[in-house]
């Protein structure tokens, strides 16, 4: 059991009240690293003279510049020797984002995630398998702690390797599996290639999938190809990781932890409140860390908080699984498109394989998308008459949702090229080609 009912059905009162409590604590912590330091000292800003939750709009914003620009220690607000962990993006173009923990930190992400699991309805008799790599980036160790505190039997089995993936499930009984969407999309053509359905061939139950955006469609997918119910879980690097919002047994949703976390949604432009209920960009304070509070940390990712009281009586507020990223968004023949509205399309066509890739190209002088689309292998047959049919459906579909007309090609199942981690649905050549000419 673990149900913090205290914590997690709080009258909203109450949780304002324990909100803005947290808040003056973490503006006095945060006032001690450098960064914060400066610019509150700049600005005047002091814990003392918040006196409502609201009042945090009077706070600055902070961006991922601002984290790359004080790299590495700017942030920090605690001595050294107090940390015990550090956590970092991988960093391929400028400084890494890197957040810092400590004891309190750690223990604080732990309750959180097993908090998670235990709301997607994981019990301690559960075998849970936890497919994401660990080192650096958070979903590995970050789910492991909370596995372990909610008390199953924990396979840390890392990213890749999807034989060996299978065997584990069948040696060890797993029962639930932590992966990210676009993998398991892949690891469901291994269990048909050997012959096995994970229906029968397994003890699973239950998904966690999360770490990169997805549509329902693709949830619904891989629920009906494994037989098995899948829960959203959302969080980012910043916010520690995984343990931010994760969906109840009802799937109406994420709650997201409004006692660890503090919850706006901007408008992006104007960065003022939207209503709940319209979508804007997830703006979050964490309340409950020590080591390396952030205030008001601009996510970019776009939701919106669903409006009502949730059926499992939890309190905190639901945002809606995640739209996009502001930065996701790409414009090609004068329309805004975003990779979700297209994976939408393609993953409600039964035909349509697992993966997809979203080029961006200037072709004779022309902006053109071209969307390569695999088909499943036990659909594909070379019958070009049936394929050009596909195409042209796909091609009007798009051009229906998103308004501009794609370039549609079908593609082998498994032939496009496959990330290590996270998927990368667009490959925008337009800014390297504009620099050749
Ligand atoms: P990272 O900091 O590398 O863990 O990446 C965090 C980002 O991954 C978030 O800001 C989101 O853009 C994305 N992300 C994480 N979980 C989800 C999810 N469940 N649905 C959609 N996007 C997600
Ligand atoms: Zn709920």
């Amino acid at each position: 059991m673990y149900w913090e009912k205290e914590f997690e059905t709080i009258e909203r009162k109450k949780l304002e009240k324990l909100q803005l409590e947290r808040l003056k604590k973490t503006i006095l912590d945060a006032g001690k690293a450098p960064f914060y330091k400066q610019l509150y000292q700049q600005k005047g800003i002091t814990a003392d003279k918040l006196k409502h939750i609201d009042d945090i709009r009077q706070l600055p914003f902070t961006t991922k510049q601002d984290l790359r620009n004080h790299f590495p220690y700017g942030f920090l607000s605690r001595p050294k020797q107090e940390i015990i962990r550090l956590h970092s993006s991988s960093g391929t173009t400028g400084n890494p984002t890197v957040i810092f923990h400590n004891r309190h930190d750690i223990s604080s992400w732990s309750n959180l995630m097993a908090r998670s699991l235990f709301c997607a309805g994981i019990r301690d008799t559960d075998v849970f398998q936890n497919i994401c790599g660990y080192g650096l980036f958070t979903g590995g160790l970050g789910f492991q702690y909370g596995i372990e505190r909610l008390g199953c039997l924990s396979i840390p089995a890392g990213a890749g390797n999807s034989l060996r993936q299978i065997k584990l499930m069948q040696d060890y009984g797993t029962t639930v599996v932590h992966a990210i969407p676009s993998y398991l999309g892949r690891l469901y053509e291994v269990f048909q290639a050997e012959g096995l359905d994970p229906r029968k061939d397994t003890d699973l139950r239950l998904f966690v999938i999360g770490a990169e955006p997805h549509t329902e469609e693709q949830r619904q997918r891989i629920e009906e190809l494994f037989g098995v119910k899948a829960y959203n879980s959302f969080g980012l690097s910043e916010m520690n990781g995984p343990g931010v919002a994760f969906e109840c047994t009802h799937q109406a949703g994420l709650h997201i932890w409004e006692d660890a976390y503090l919850v706006e949604i901007l408008d992006p432009e104007t960065l003022e409140p939207v209503p709940d209920g319209e979508i804007g960009e997830l703006v979050m304070t964490t309340l409950d860390r020590e080591a390396m509070p952030l205030v008001r940390y601009r996510t970019r990712d776009l939701t919106r908080i669903i409006p009502g009281s949730c059926a499992c009586g939890r309190t905190h507020a639901r945002i809606d699984r995640i739209a996009g990223r502001s930065d996701d968004m790409f414009i090609i023949k004068g329309c805004n498109v975003f990779p979700m509205q297209i994976e939408g399309v393609l993953l409600k066509i039964p035909e349509v394989g697992s993966d997809y890739l979203i080029t961006l190209e200037h072709v004779d002088g022309v902006d053109e998308m071209i969307v390569e689309v695999e088909v499943r292998r036990d659909w594909f047959n070379g019958d070009i008459t049936r394929l050009d049919r596909l195409s042209r459906m796909i091609t009007h579909q798009i051009r229906d949702e998103v308004l501009a007309k794609p370039i549609v090609k079908l593609v082998e199942p498994g032939s496009l090229p496959k990330s290590e981690g996270k998927a990368i649905r667009v490959n925008d050549k337009r800014v390297l080609d504009t620099v050749k000419i």
